[in-house]
């Protein structure tokens, strides 16, 4: 396999609490260019892998950017190395304006005599960002009055400015309404031209629409990987799936909506 810049490979991660095993030997990798998901019920491991990815949990095994080993590494250093994430929950500033979410951002990046200086006119890294997620006649608007897909965007328009190279979004479309899901499916596929990009979802509907390749994680163990149609047609997904493996939040196959 070849590893270019830019590129996560994940190989035998394991994380741990007290003795309980939440992700017990997981191997995946991600490349720019392609939309990878990584789905499974609640529970499976996905966030805990982001977690150890980003240094938030303790992980064995490897994690690599090009030719970086992330695991043992704080959690500031692998942003610097350029991994950005989003949560489960949008964590932007609220009272504060988009424009001013996105300065905070990229502020990580600059010195601040940079940020002390006088704005004339925005910044040619937010000013993209903001093109590229279509907030771009937001920028005046208070985060806290963005719609729930727009906040989301907000936060991956942050990592862009942050020039992140990897991009680790846990459940980008929860909530959304179908218009925002089909809107962020699209934005991910630009975002992904040049980055790496890991989607965590247990939405199925959404992963079929818009995954290039797919890692399917039942009970912190890889159950199925390939592509969407590969998945898909695996019994085993198909097990976990509709339930008979008794999960208790199951995804579903054919609705939008679950
Ligand atoms: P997913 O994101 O796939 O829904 P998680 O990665 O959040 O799943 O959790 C995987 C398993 O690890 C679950 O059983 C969860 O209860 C457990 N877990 C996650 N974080 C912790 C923690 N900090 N301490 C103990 N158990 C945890
Ligand atoms: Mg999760």
């Amino acid at each position: 396999m070849t590893v270019t810049d830019g590129s996560l490979v994940v190989t035998d991660l394991r994380v741990e609490f007290d003795g309980f095993v939440a992700v017990g030997g997981v191997s995946f990798d991600a490349h720019p260019g392609e939309v990878r998901f990584l789905i499974g019920p609640n529970g499976a491991g996905k966030t805990t892998c982001i977690d150890a990815i980003t240094g938030l949990s303790k992980g064995s095994g490897s994690a690599r950017l090009g030719g970086q080993e992330l695991l043992g590494k704080p959690a500031h250093k692998i942003v610097r190395l350029g991994v950005g994430r989003t949560f489960q929950t949008a964590s932007v500033f609220d009272e504060l304006t988009v424009l001013q979410n996105l300065d905070i951002a990229a502020g990580l990046h600059r010195s601040s005599l940079s940020l002390l200086r006088a704005r004339r006119g925005v910044d040619p890294a937010i000013h993209r960002a903001l093109e590229e997620t279509g907030l771009s006649r937001e920028l005046a608007t208070p985060a806290g009055i963005l719609s729930h897909g727009q906040k989301q965007w907000l936060e991956i328009a942050m990592l862009l400015v942050q020039d992140a190279k990897v991009l680790l979004l846990d459940e980008p479309v929860a909530g959304m309404s179908l218009d925002e899901r089909t809107a962020t499916g699209e934005l991910l596929g630009r975002v992904a031209a040049t980055r790496t990009v890991l989607v965590v979802e247990h939405d199925m509907d959404f992963m079929r629409r818009f995954a290039s390749r797919v890692t399917v994680l039942h009970q912190g163990k890889v159950l199925s990987e390939g592509s969407v149609a590969e998945v898909q047609s695996d019994p085993r997904v198909q097990e976990v799936y509709l339930g008979t493996a008794a999960a208790p939040s199951v995804m579903t196959i054919g609705r939008e909506d679950d």
